[in-house]
């Protein structure tokens, strides 16, 4: 496979962590660990880790009402649990990782700065993006692409557990039609909003990152994703 980007950022949301009433899952761990070792060196990668198989500030705030900025600065936590545990799976199959995190905490991540994370993909290094943005209000979802404009990433593949972008929720309702190509405003029209966050796919368009949605659990696709393959949806 020869990658048609170098530097790409790949949102895993924490939900590709969990399963079933369970926060990790073994299987997934293991198999997400294989997919990205199968990249690893042909590409510089930059992976911004989500909080949602264990709590989002959404939730705090609907049932627990807490303070809006608490619940978030919860969420971050959050995927820096997430992190540390995939950055084990990524160590234990041979891959040099670090993880930065947006909200400090010294003791397991080094804070995150952009000449900082620079210099670890230059090296070949897979970071590990923690914390999302550091700033309550809104998601990883944001952190991704925020970052991919920062390090000149040429891409976001969001990874998933379905195809792609459809025009209504595919589990809900059975007509929902695939879309495998759309653009941002029509994204932004068509309220989207379980797939990828608003403020996510607005700042996408005003920095011209392309997003690639797909599922991720599907054996060879980040390699397919990386070489141009059409698969998923892209959102440009
Ligand atoms: N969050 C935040 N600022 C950020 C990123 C995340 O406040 O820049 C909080 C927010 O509460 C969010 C939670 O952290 O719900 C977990 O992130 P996210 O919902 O994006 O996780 P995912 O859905 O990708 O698992």
């Amino acid at each position: 496979m020869t990658p048609k980007y170098n530097r790409v950022v790949l949102k895993l949301s924490g939900e590709a962590l969990n399963g079933k009433n369970q926060v990790f899952y073994r299987q997934a761990l293991d198999f997400l660990a294989d997919e990205i070792r199968s990249v690893y060196q042909s590409v510089q990668l930059a992976i911004v880790i989500g909080g949602g198989n264990i709590v989002r500030g959404r939730y705090l705030m609907e049932n627990f009402q807490t303070t809006p900025v608490t619940a978030d600065h919860i969420g971050m936590a959050a995927t820096i649990l997430n992190a540390l545990q995939l950055e084990d799976f990524l160590q234990r199959e041979g891959m040099d990782t670090r993880i930065l995190s947006a909200l400090e905490i010294n003791a397991v991540a080094e804070p995150y700065t952009f000449k900082r994370a620079l210099r670890h993909l230059e090296k070949g290094r897979i970071i590990i993006l923690a914390g999302g943005t550091g700033s309550a209000g809104v998601t990883t979802d944001t952190a991704a692409v925020l970052r991919a404009g920062d390090l000149g990433a040429q891409i976001v593949f969001k990874g998933t557990k379905v195809d792609g972008v459809y025009s209504q929720d595919p589990i809900k309702n059975p007509e929902a039609v695939f879309i495998p190509r759309l653009s941002y405003s029509r994204f932004l029209r068509m309220n989207l909003t379980g797939i990828l966050d608003e403020t996510a796919v607005a700042q996408a368009k005003a920095k011209g990152v392309p997003i690639r949605v797909f599922n991720i659990f599907e054996a060879g696709n980040l390699a397919r994703a990386l070489g141009g393959e059409e698969i998923g949806s892209l959102i440009s």
